[in-house]
């Protein structure tokens, strides 16, 4: 029998709902005592019990040096992480691009607290025990198992509130899915670059643009307090341009100017040359980030940093 490792990190996955409705943490009830996960061989270890609002670069370090250490141990076949849906996709990218995994890792979580009708924490659970538990799963990085639906932490997002089928890849779809009897994989995945980081010595900001924006709040940010900017641009890839003389001055000054899209779906690329359009904005010295979300880009330019890539550097590592 696979022999697999469960961190619990919280999240409504280790919630319940109380009579009034609130949804409140639990005292842990021990997984290996519900009856259907006992074909499964398992470890568990609550390493945070926190709502993933509550998650912070620091635990994600913790998390991804317990991980080494325990695949250090070549004791587990997998690795599932449950971890609360608001922040999941971000910590999962962030596994994803600093441990280098010989086994499956898996991230799961929950929409409704365990003991709500059609809650779907169990059943997200036992999926992600079945992906963990096939060695199919290895080699793909970090996947995130919800709803029957199998996603890389690359490109996986959560695009509901509160729909059980909340987590979608919307520029690239899910890799695989579950069935009853199987797991399916239908698409091959790259090999992730893993960046190393021990401490955070970096600070990287992410700006949302919009429809007459002013360079209002870019005029309090400072390159003695940050290192980096996510802008999430609109469309493609452009800009108001009010906000422009402000990225020029913090390019000057050395911060790196990263841009991304607000639209949900496709990549950003520089093709339009007017006052604020991406083209001049790249002229500029702004690096584009491919299909990257803001959250995500804004992990991997830290980690960009904290490796002192240099701006060629950084372009190439977006362009992945
Ligand atoms: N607010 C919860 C959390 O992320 C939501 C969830 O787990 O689905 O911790």
């Amino acid at each position: 029998m696979q022999k697999i490792l469960i961190i619990h990190t919280g999240g409504t996955i280790s919630m319940e709902e109380a009579a009034d409705g609130r949804i409140i943490e639990t005292n842990e009830h021990p997984l290996t005592e519900i009856e259907q996960l006992k074909q499964f061989s398992i470890e568990e270890k609550q390493l945070f019990h926190l709502p993933s609002p509550h998650m912070t670069l620091d635990h994600m370090l913790v998390l991804t040096q317990y991980i080494e250490k325990q695949m250090a141990t070549a004791k587990y076949n997998g690795i599932v992480i449950t971890h609360g849906t608001d922040t999941l996709e971000e910590t999962a990218f962030f596994v994803d691009l600093t441990v280098n995994a010989s086994i499956p890792i898996i991230f799961t979580g929950a929409m409704r607290p365990s003991n709500k009708i059609g809650s779907d924490a169990l059943y997200n659970l036992f999926c992600a025990l079945r992906v963990a538990s096939d060695p199919k799963s290895a080699y793909r990085g970090v996947l995130v198992v919800m709803n029957d639906e199998i996603h890389t932490a690359q490109h996986v997002t959560k695009t509901s509130t509160s729909n059980v089928a909340t987590f979608q890849s919307p520029v690239f779809g899910p890799v695989g899915f579950v069935t009853k009897l199987a797991i399916h994989f239908h698409q091959k995945m790259d090999q992730t670059t893993h960046y190393p980081v021990t401490t955070w010595t970096k600070n990287v900001v992410l700006l949302k643009t919009y429809a007459g924006m002013s360079d209002e709040l870019l005029q309090t940010i400072s390159s003695q307090h940050v290192h980096g900017i996510i802008v999430e641009a609109l469309g493609q890839g452009n800009v108001p341009p009010a906000i422009v003389p402000a990225l020029q001055r913090f390019i000057s000054e050395g911060i790196t100017v990263v841009i991304v899209s607000r639209c949900f779906k496709g990549v950003v690329q520089p093709v339009y040359d007017y006052a604020g359009g991406g083209r001049a904005l790249v002229k500029d010295g702004v690096i584009f980030a491919n299909y990257l979300n803001g959250p995500k880009a804004r992990l991997k330019l830290l980690l960009l940093l904290e490796n002192n890539y240099d701006h060629e550097a950084i372009v190439e590592a977006f362009h992945d």
